[in-house]
């Protein structure tokens, strides 16, 4: 056997393969909407099937793609459903996943400028191109690809700990005789608790302020816990501001968080992972007012813009800060971009070996142009509306408020409509029906609510309607239960 068809195959198998998959992906793009958005599995089921495949015989790679493809087919929640109305994951964009594709097939180390300078330069255009969109002056903007928010708010956390304490890169937590402290609401991401925990401060590190009837963090509060802490001894070094938060949509007064960082001394960080496309809107850029003042933006272009998994951006005003809070030198790395006036993306990322990320960022974003994707997002937003409208036209009451197409509401027409019970059922009833994919959040922690979220961009009025209609079946169907148990 040839040993280097092992792994690369033959090229009459490749383009059938390719071809293959073309025709698959055609398919599952044609039927998706006729799929159930949820499947009904249990682990066994899968493990089942993957059990038999032990490796021991190579398989034939046209049958190997036919297991993967159908198995995915009907056993994952269907993110690229129109009905599927959940946690900002959304249909691909086809650029996107051209992106992806030919990404792994060059297959660039973007680590260093040297291995990959288009690839580089391309990702720097783009950080450059985002955070003019967020109001960032063109010359100070830097930032960095990862992996999506969650590493953007650690590489945030990680960059603001080492503008305020020379001595952490060093020798770590350890060098600190003050507690360092993260200012957030407790609207905001569980990944900046994670932040904290692995950064080594510890989750209690990150003090979770009281929010408005509104969600929105509370400044009395927020001043107060402050000084509170460092009267303590503690040294608050952090603010997060949420620019659309995860629950119900909700963006924090940025300018006057912004007013108290500086007041403070503080590094603001704005987390506007899904919510920040709706600052490319000019009529919604108010929403966002004070962005531009911030240390910091995460961004995630595989939420609201759609670009496949995983696609994150981390945006700053201060470059040297990055550099420095990441840079270390190794035998193995080729010379510094320095002297050619380049930046070596390793020197200011988590990541050393990473995918080129940036393409099917910038293949999506070149080929809709920033109007076709302000298009795109205003259709979503009135989708949202139309979702309000109907809902409070039938008996459900909203509970949150934002203009974004988030919506969390609760039944008023049931006594039990409030309780977690008659929520959860009713999203177990709409999910099953196939009507749409809801989820139960609790605002505040303790207010249980549906929730849900306009996250693709084939939602139209039709599955509006029909999520609502699954809606009435659902709650319709508990209070037949309900008086028959009386
Ligand atoms: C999704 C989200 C995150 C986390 O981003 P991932 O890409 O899922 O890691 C952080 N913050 C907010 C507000 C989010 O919506």
């Amino acid at each position: 056997m040839d040993i280097r068809k092992i792994l690369e195959l033959d090229h009459p198998t490749r383009v059938d393969l390719w071809q293959d998959c073309a025709e698959i992906l055609e398919r599952y793009f044609a039927r998706v909407h006729e799929t159930s958005v949820a499947p009904d599995v249990t682990p066994e089921e899968i493990r089942a099937r993957l059990k038999p495949l032990d490796f021991s015989q190579p398989l034939d790679p046209q049958e190997t793609v036919k297991l993967v493809v159908e198995s995915l087919w009907n056993y994952q929640v269907h993110t690229p459903h129109p009905k599927y109305f959940g946690l900002f994951n959304p249909a691909p964009t086809t650029m996107g996943i051209v992106g992806d594709v030919i990404a792994a097939a060059f297959n660039p180390q973007v680590a260093t400028w040297n291995h990959s300078p288009f690839a580089v330069e391309l990702e720097q255009h783009l950080i450059r191109s985002f955070g003019v969109q967020f109001g960032y002056e063109l010359d100070r903007v830097e930032g960095t690809f990862t992996s999506g928010g969650t590493e953007a708010n650690h590489t945030a956390i990680l960059t603001a700990l080492e503008r305020s304490f020379v001595e952490f890169a060093k020798e770590g937590t350890r060098g600190l005789t003050r507690q360092p402290l993260v200012y957030a609401s407790n609207q905001s991401h569980h990944s900046f608790v994670r932040a904290a925990r692995i950064s080594g401060l510890g989750s209690d590190a990150v003090r979770q302020i009281e929010v408005d009837d509104n969600l929105r963090i509370r400044l009395g509060p927020l001043i107060e816990q402050i000084e509170r802490d460092r009267a303590a001894g503690g040294a608050p070094f952090v603010i997060v501001a949420n620019a659309g938060t995860t629950n119900a949509g909700v963006i924090d007064p940025i300018a006057p968080i912004a007013e108290v960082a500086s007041q403070q001394g503080l590094w603001l960080h704005v987390d506007a992972a899904w919510g920040g496309a709706a600052a490319f809107l000019p009529e919604l850029k108010y929403l966002f007012d004070g962005i531009e003042r911030s240390d910091s933006i995460t961004f995630d272009a595989h939420k609201w813009l759609s670009v496949p998994m995983g696609a994150g951006i981390y945006l700053t005003h201060h470059p040297e800060i990055l550099r420095k809070t990441f840079r270390i030198t190794a035998e193995y790395m080729p010379a510094d971009a320095a002297e050619l006036d380049a930046v070596d993306p390793y020197v200011q990322s988590i990541q050393w070996s990473r995918r080129f990320i940036g393409l099917k960022v910038f293949l999506s974003l070149a080929v809709a142009g920033w109007e076709g994707y302000r298009q795109v997002i205003r259709h979503q937003i009135a989708m949202g509306e139309l979702l309000r409208q109907e809902l409070q036209a039938t008996g459900w009451k909203i509970l949150n408020r934002t203009r974004l197409p988030l919506v969390c509401f609760v039944d008023q027409q049931n006594p039990e409509g409030r309780t977690e019970a008659f929520l959860d059922t009713v999203a177990r009833e709409v999910v099953s029906s196939g009507k749409g994919w809801i989820s139960v959040t609790r605002l505040d922690k303790n207010r249980p609510v549906l929730r849900a979220c306009v996250t693709n961009f084939r939602t139209g009025p039709e599955d509006i309607r029909a999520l609502v209609q699954g809606l009435g079946e659902a709650r319709k169907k508990l209070s037949n239960h309900a008086s028959e148990d009386l």
